[in-house]
């Protein structure tokens, strides 16, 4: 690599140190590794540790946040046993985005606080009803079994049916 200081052709060495680097405007103090040159000590630009160092700075910030963490969003998705594609027609948002986010992106703050909420089945259970007429009915069918398998409250258990049945009625309304 060629140093901008000296202008020598170095491999560098990597040094750390703690260093603040700016996630949606908040200044965030991280331990960084950068590498500099071994003749002169300039910095060497190294996009490799450039992107670590802004990972770390963002996992930080996630926690400062509680916000979720990419197995996090995985995790809830698989709860109600939805493969990426599905999950996207649920909560509403691309399946380019949800693969970002499980991949390793910063959710966007209205995207992470949506699925926060999903840990809550009633929350899932609600924002898939009003979405399953955008679902096959073989993908409902398995949400509402991967549902009644984990969910013990005959009052929720209830609810999985309640806007199949909602649905129904409003359509017998309109048609009247
Ligand atoms: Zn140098």
């Amino acid at each position: 690599m060629l140093c901008p200081g000296c202008q020598s052709d170095v491999v560098g060495k990597i040094t750390t140190k703690k260093e603040n680097i700016r996630i949606r405007g908040e200044k965030i103090n991280v331990t960084c590794q950068t590498r500099v040159c071994n003749i002169c000590g300039s910095d060497i630009h190294d996009a490799e540790l450039r992107e670590k160092n802004i990972k770390n700075a963002e996992n930080v910030y996630r926690h400062i946040h509680s916000m979720l963490f990419p197995e996090d969003i995985a995790l809830i998705r698989k709860s109600y046993g939805l493969s990426q594609r599905l999950f996207s027609v649920v909560i509403g948002f691309g399946v380019k985005t949800i693969m970002r986010y499980e991949r390793g992106a910063l959710p966007d703050e209205a995207h992470n606080n949506l699925i926060i909420t999903l840990r809550d089945p009633k929350i899932f259970i609600d924002i898939w009803n009003r979405k399953r007429h955008l679902l096959s009915d073989g993908d409902n069918a398995k949400i509402s079994h991967t549902l009644s398998i984990s969910i013990k409250d005959p009052n929720l258990l209830r609810y999985i049916s309640f806007g199949f049945q909602d649905r129904h009625s409003s359509k017998a309304i309109m048609s009247n």
